[in-house]
């Protein structure tokens, strides 16, 4: 069989999961968390169900959700979408994602991704005939060069991909990036996909600097979060995508002929979380921030050296003093020999900087399993 993706193997999430299993590793791989859904979720969404919403959704969304979505986007960021024509729920954020990327990369267009880059990007670029373009990001602080991106753009060029706060490095765009983006875009027709899965989850006071919050970035731009990351819930796979009318549209072409609409049940429990609990998004921050502190102070009675975490619950570390494997080397040991698992960094790059020696460890987990990461994490 000829493939369509001959880069594409399984993804390094399922890797490690399963390498974490076979050797009963504490598992700070794959990211998720290991703790409950709040209970108010739990019972809207038995409730739901009880209710019978169990037939299709709405291809767009079941209205109450799309509502709440349009609210709360105007708490967060002051900015009121259309909750008809420019709220679209998805199968989480990926399939979002995916049909942005489907539905406006034609062959032969390029997409410009900076690197380290989240990895379902590039397999549905190829799948639409497009080509990804790769810039790095600042290695040692995972902070954009605009005139990199800038140097990249061609006639070519569709879509831009950023994602802030940043996976798998947590780093967040402040203020210059987004006025550097905005100028850069000025005056183009190149659209944007704003991947912003980890907005609430947010350190020291920073704030989120959402594309939703910029008109002339917003008016081009598809923006994708998931309830997953906020409701503490992967595996329900529900997430959403904002974008302007004309871009919606072309979205939902693709949406409805991939999954047509998503889980129902979740559609009415998420629909009354948010509008009844806005303090969970909003305490979200705080939440982690205390685990992202507990977390790097244990980590300083270890050899791992903890790089700044501004957002996201994702804490890189430099094992230099550890080991001088690669990364890939380097966490199949931390996993099968010393009982922890780890996300290399390198899947992330199409050409990994030379020498690199970081590790991403996800701290979405009890304290519980945290100690014990770091027990084993002590014997390094
Ligand atoms: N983008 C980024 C940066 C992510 O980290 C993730 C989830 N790991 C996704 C997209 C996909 O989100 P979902 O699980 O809602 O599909
Ligand atoms: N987004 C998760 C991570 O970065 C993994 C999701 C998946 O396994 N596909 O760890």
């Amino acid at each position: 069989l000829q493939t369509k993706l001959p880069k594409v193997g399984t993804t390094i999430f399922t890797v490690m999961s399963q390498l974490a299993v076979e050797h009963k590793a504490v598992n700070l791989g794959q990211g998720f968390p290991d703790f409950a859904v709040p209970d108010r979720l739990i019972q809207a969404l038995d409730r739901a169900m009880r209710d019978g919403h169990n037939q299709y959704a709405p291809m767009t969304g079941i209205p109450a959700l799309r509502q709440a979505i349009a609210a709360k986007t105007e708490r967060c960021y002051g900015y009121r979408p259309d909750a008809d024509a420019e709220v679209t729920v998805a199968s989480g954020a990926s399939e979002a994602i995916f049909d942005a990327i489907a539905a406006v990369v034609r062959p032969g267009d390029e997409v410009i991704v900076l690197d380290p880059c989240y990895d379902c990007y590039e397999p549905a670029i190829d799948l639409a005939g497009g080509r990804a373009v790769h810039v790095p990001l600042d290695p040692a602080t995972f902070a954009p060069d605009w005139s990199l991106v800038r140097a990249a753009i061609t006639q070519k060029t569709r879509l831009l991909m950023v994602n802030s706060p940043h996976n798998p490095s947590g780093a967040m765009f402040d203020a210059d990036d987004i006025e550097q983006l905005t100028a850069l875009l000025r005056g183009t027709d190149i659209l944007l996909l704003s991947d912003e899965v980890y907005e609430h989850i947010v350190f020291d006071g920073r704030i989120h600097e959402s594309v939703l919050r910029h008109p002339e970035l917003r008016e081009r731009a598809f923006v994708v979060s998931s309830f997953g990351k906020t409701y503490h819930c992967t595996g329900w796979k529900v997430g959403y995508c904002i974008a302007p009318p004309a871009l919606s549209a072309e979205l939902r072409k693709v949406h409805q002929y991939n999954t047509f609409c998503t889980f129902a049940p979740a559609q009415w429990a998420f629909a009354e979380m948010i509008e009844a609990e806005p303090e969970h998004y909003e305490q979200l921050g705080a939440f982690y921030q205390a685990k992202r502190d507990r977390f790097r102070e244990q980590l300083l009675t270890t050899r791992l050296k903890p790089l700044p975490v501004p957002g996201g619950y994702f804490q890189l570390v430099d094992y230099s003093a550890v080991s001088d494997l690669d990364d890939a080397a380097f966490c199949r040991w931390l996993t099968i020999e010393k009982g922890v698992a780890a996300i290399p960094l390198s899947p992330f790059y199409e050409t990994p900087p030379q020498g690199q020696r970081l590790a991403r460890l996800c701290f979405a987990k009890n304290e519980a399993t945290l100690d014990a990461a770091i027990e084993r994490l002590q014997k390094l």
